[in-house]
């Protein structure tokens, strides 16, 4: 299914190539030849609960990094991506290997899903829970092995089509939270219209210690339970952030306090290691 579209997503490279600048255009067709080469890789964030102290949620962030050694961050190849039609066969990329990954982390018998982070264009892609449901088959794995994070929702096309799109998912035991929740981008609208199962805190309002923005995050998450949602909060950068989050009541945490993104092989070692620590501290025999 894949390989048939390339043809056409070539083409629209090659048409936006014509109206937007040309070095834009000439990103556009390297990212293009590296999602066709395979090129983009996957690094991998624990999120831990709070309360067991178990890494629950891996989130896998891309990366890109260009042929003369240049790394291009997702805040630029991911929008880039999303203009010039190439958002679908990055996100098909991402979650194969995301869930490749999640796939050899449960046959070591660890109980965590992957996150992965799904483009608001997406979200109104009537084509996604198929998508997502043959990629899970071909694995052998249940839809509660997979959440989706969704984000600036005023860029969603349809909220009908959104709404549909998401439950369909649910439908497959697919969690979804909203991404950067308290950032302006993710609205009380979407809260309102869209089927959810958690939140995720923006870190820039983690970060805020500002008594404003201390009484939003407050707020934020009292709302996020109140609809009763599973609060995540994510940049928690030191001790201090994460006792405050801990004593405001949210359920999960990541950070770089707690861990930084990492390849592939390290994070299967730490997910190990970190599930034998919390084994023996708790008396848990495997
Ligand atoms: P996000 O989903 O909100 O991801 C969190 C970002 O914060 C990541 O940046 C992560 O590396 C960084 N981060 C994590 N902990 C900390 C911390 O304690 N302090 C600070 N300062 N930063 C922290 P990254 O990997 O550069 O990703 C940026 C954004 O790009 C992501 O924000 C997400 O919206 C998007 N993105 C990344 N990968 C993908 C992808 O595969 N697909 C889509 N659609 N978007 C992606
Ligand atoms: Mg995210
Ligand atoms: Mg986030
Ligand atoms: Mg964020």
């Amino acid at each position: 299914m894949y390989r048939a579209k390339r043809g056409r997503e070539g083409v629209s490279v090659y048409e936006a190539g014509t109206c937007a600048g040309a070095e834009e255009s000439s990103l556009a067709a390297e990212l293009l030849m590296a999602i066709e080469r395979d090129e983009i890789t996957l690094v991998f964030q624990p999120e831990q609960a709070v309360g067991s102290g178990r890494i629950v949620t891996v989130e896998a962030l891309a990366r890109w990094m260009r042929a003369d050694g240049t790394p291009v961050p997702p805040s630029t190849f991911v929008p880039l991506a999303e203009e010039v039609g190439l958002i679908r066969p990055l996100t098909v990329l991402t979650m194969r290997k995301a869930l490749d990954e999640v796939l050899g982390w449960r046959r070591s018998g660890l109980d965590v899903a992957v996150s992965v982070n799904l483009s608001a264009q997406l979200v109104s892609d009537r084509s996604v829970p198929g998508l997502v449901e043959e990629l899970l088959r071909e694995r052998g794995l249940t839809g509660d092995a997979l959440i989706l994070e969704i984000t600036e929702t005023a860029a969603i096309g349809s909220v009908d089509v959104a709404r549909d799109v998401l439950q369909d998912l649910r439908a497959l035991a697919v969690r979804i939270e909203l991404d950067d929740f308290g950032s302006g981008y993710a609205s009380a609208r979407t809260l309102r219209d869209i089927p959810l199962d958690g939140v995720k805190i923006d870190r820039d309002l983690v970060n805020d210690h500002t008594p404003g923005g201390r009484t939003m995050l407050t707020s934020m998450i009292q709302l996020g339970k109140v609809l009763d949602l599973y609060v995540v909060a994510e940049g928690i950068e030191n001790e201090s952030g994460l006792d405050a989050l801990r004593s405001l009541g949210a359920d999960v945490v990541q950070g770089y306090h707690l861990a930084r993104p990492m390849p592939p092989t390290h994070i299967r070692q730490t997910l190990l290691e970190h599930a034998a620590a919390v084994d023996a501290r708790t008396g848990v025999t495997r």
